[in-house]
């Protein structure tokens, strides 16, 4: 994109910016997508580009609209952390016929041969890293076992939530099989543990239901939650049946983000770890993305098979997830500058 030099209304010289890049985000009930948010508009507005930045808070329609404003508004690029992966379409074949790039932001977007390029976290990892946690805080290995867990999935609208499920089942299976973990609701697969819209209180209500339903003369050793904001939830949910006080030692319940709240839990003993992903590098990846198609270069890929969004394998750039429990957080979550200590304590 060329720089034009013109006047402004003051009659100051400004510089147009180098493009304009629209950014649609899911929520700010979760702070996550509000760090994302944040650091892509200042870093995108550092290497001169003008942002349009939007949440649609978990609406599926809403979001649609944003989008389609933001391709009215004469937007070069989009990067879009969808709600729902699979209902973008028709504005993606809008934003095709006016040339906009897309770039898919952290959710894949399904269904949409108009998808340029996808900036994540290698998702199937993160759920590897879930697994291994609890796995690790069961003590699996040296338990007398058989210990009792139960499955706890994302949003199933969300592409990332089935990764998360299979990468911690990759890990959690061969336990199961072996039969020294043992999941007492028998509850298993997507359709069956998904939480829609990744909603904290959706889960809250189902690990109520599990306890009074399974766990009323047992033992629940566990649970595999793939989200904060679930965790806190179930945490909830546990806490209101007596465990984590006198003898009922609290479960081990695993979780994403790192969000602060999660974090205290965590130093609560509560929460037994979180998955750190670096929002910062992921809005680098992306403005990186961007610039490279908006001035005709080749965008920075890591992965060209995993991604099939239904309609073409989206290239990609996977991210590394980090484990995070008590005894690493502060390394990880202040060592890094991502909080600052009187953030957490
Ligand atoms: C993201 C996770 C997040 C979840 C809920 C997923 O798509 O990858 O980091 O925990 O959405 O917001």
């Amino acid at each position: 994109m060329a720089l034009a030099a013109g006047l402004s209304l003051s009659g100051a010289p400004t510089i147009a910016a180098d493009g304009f890049v629209g950014i649609a985000m899911p929520t700010q009930s979760s702070a996550r997508w509000i760090s994302d948010g944040h650091s892509m508009v200042e870093q995108f507005e550092k290497a001169g580009y003008k942002t349009d930045l939007q949440y649609a808070e978990d609406d599926i329609a809403n979001q649609l609209r944003q989008v389609e404003t933001m391709i009215l508004k004469g937007v070069d690029a989009l990067v879009i952390a969808a709600i729902d992966g699979t209902t973008l379409s028709a504005a993606l074949d809008l934003a095709a016929e006016s040339g906009i790039k897309v770039i898919a932001y952290d959710r894949l977007i399904r269904d949409s041969g108009n998808v340029d390029y996808y900036a994540t976290f290698d998702n199937f990892q993160v759920g590897v890293i879930q697994a291994s946690s609890l796995v690790e805080g069961l003590d699996v290995a040296n338990a007398k076992g058989p210990l009792n867990i139960e499955l706890f999935g994302g949003s199933p609208d969300d592409n990332n939530a089935y990764f998360f499920y299979n990468g911690a089942m990759s890990v959690l299976q061969p336990l199961i099989d072996e039969g020294k973990l043992v999941v007492q609701s028998g509850q298993f697969g997507m359709d069956k543990v998904g939480t829609l819209r990744w909603d904290g209180s959706v889960a809250q209500a189902r690990m109520d239901n599990l306890l009074s339903a399974f766990y009323t003369d047992k033992r629940i050793d566990g649970v595999l939650s793939p989200y904060d904001g679930l965790s806190i939830g179930i945490l909830s949910s546990l806490k209101g049946v007596g465990y984590g006080s006198g003898d009922m030692k609290m479960p081990i319940v695993t979780g994403q983000d790192a969000e602060v709240p999660s974090i205290k839990s965590m130093l609560a003993n509560e929460q037994y770890s979180t998955v750190f992903k670096d929002t910062r590098e992921l809005a680098r990846v992306t403005v990186g993305m961007v610039e490279a198609l908006l001035k005709g270069g080749e965008p920075e890929i890591n992965d060209t098979k995993t991604y099939d969004n239904g309609v073409k394998v989206v290239p990609s750039y996977l991210l590394k997830p980090v484990d995070v429990n008590r005894s690493n957080w502060e390394e990880i979550l202040i060592g890094s500058g991502y909080y600052k200590m009187d953030q957490i304590k």
